[in-house]
């Protein structure tokens, strides 16, 4: 069993699908698609995005007051 795979030629896989990628497209690296990549990073973005509003405390507090109680 034998695979041709060109020396000096690194081959790059797909971070989402593992799928190897067979054109180098700096845009798409490293992913294989534009689909794998905004999957990918729409994946990553809401696990981060989750984390970072979880502990995010320097927020301002008189933004969110929790005693607000108008007169009426
Ligand atoms: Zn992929």
């Amino acid at each position: 069993m034998r695979i041709s795979q060109p020396a000096g030629q690194p081959t790059a896989k797909c971070s989402h699908c593992g799928t190897a990628i067979l054109v180098m497209e700096p845009n798409l690296m490293p992913f294989c698609s534009q689909r794998c990549k905004e999957l990918d990073l729409s994946n990553w973005l809401t696990e981060s995005y989750g984390l970072a509003y979880e502990g995010n405390d320097s927020a301002d507090p008189s933004d969110f007051s929790p005693h607000d109680n108008e007169d009426r």
